[in-house]
């Protein structure tokens, strides 16, 4: 069965998320964890997390996965914002302990005008600096638009930042459909090559979720606009071939589409109702 769910808003906590998922017909959802724009995370609720838990398992919901705010940017040139980001993904996966099996997603960050090879030197000793081998989190590394000056719009990139970092087996990557379409890779016409070439850089092992979003601009915009499901350019034909490859099927897909909640419900019963 099609694992599948959308963002939802985490300000009422797990088991809300967790039931609002159920009510449209997800049996995943991501979260921020904390505001998108970055501040304070709420103190985890022990008792929510352990009603989220038994709820979860009841109804089905596996592989959730927790979102780092848009502001955390790990290969600023600014040192007040470099360190605000280690701070942040240090919080952040001490607070993701309570959920243990979690993915963690975070956008690699831009390196506003330093170049690539500091961009990436940057990101990487963070995670050398966070990362510990207690930790029960996955991080994952998203594919990128190549918007002006960001990191990890290249498979390339994401790969010299897992070489570089120490406990690279705490790594993997999450492949947002929206951001290659962007960046260049053909989705489209080409799956089957993408996917190769996925696989030859960073290896299928390390693709952990797939965001699954159309997109609003041509193939190589570098814009990152996402669309409804079948209103952009990718188109759904091309995304239903995403849900069903056999390298990508058993993974779980999030929509980041511009959608409320009833919209959100559309679009997942259109993907089962087309998923193998
Ligand atoms: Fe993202
Ligand atoms: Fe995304
Ligand atoms: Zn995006």
């Amino acid at each position: 069965m099609l694992t599948i769910g959308c963002h939802l808003s985490s300000s009422k906590g797990y088991l809300a998320m967790g039931q609002t998922a159920v009510s449209i017909g997800a049996n995943t959802f991501q979260f921020f964890t904390r505001n998108p724009r970055g501040g304070n995370a709420k103190a985890i609720d022990e008792d929510d997390v352990k009603d989220y838990l038994a709820y979860a398992r009841e109804h089905g919901i596996s592989r959730i996965l927790a979102h780092a705010p848009y502001t955390l940017n790990g290969c600023s040139a600014g040192e007040a914002v470099r360190d605000f980001a280690f701070r942040t993904m240090k919080d952040d996966l001490n607070r993701l302990e309570y959920t243990p099996g979690i993915c963690y997603n975070f956008h690699p960050g831009s390196h506003v005008g330093q170049g690539i090879e500091t961009g990436i030197s940057h990101i990487s000793r963070m995670l050398n600096t966070v990362l510990t081998p207690e930790l029960h989190t996955t991080v994952l590394l998203e594919t990128m638009a190549g918007k002006g000056s960001e990191v990890g719009g290249r498979f390339e990139e994401l790969r010299e930042i897992i070489d570089r970092t120490e406990l690279s087996g705490k790594m993997g990557v999450c492949l947002d459909t929206c951001h290659v379409w962007d960046g260049g890779y053909d989705i489209v016409n080409h799956l089957d090559e993408v996917l190769a070439e996925f696989d030859r850089v960073i290896g299928l092992d390390r693709l952990k979720a797939v965001h699954l979003n159309d997109s609003k601009n041509p193939l190589g915009a570098r814009k990152d606009r996402h669309a409804k499901i079948g209103e952009g350019q990718i188109g759904l034909e091309a995304l239903v071939r995403v849900v069903n490859h056999p390298a990508l099927k058993h993974l779980p897909f999030y929509l980041e589409t511009p959608n409320e909640l009833d919209g959100y419900a559309k679009e997942i019963a259109l993907m089962r109702e087309h998923a193998e």
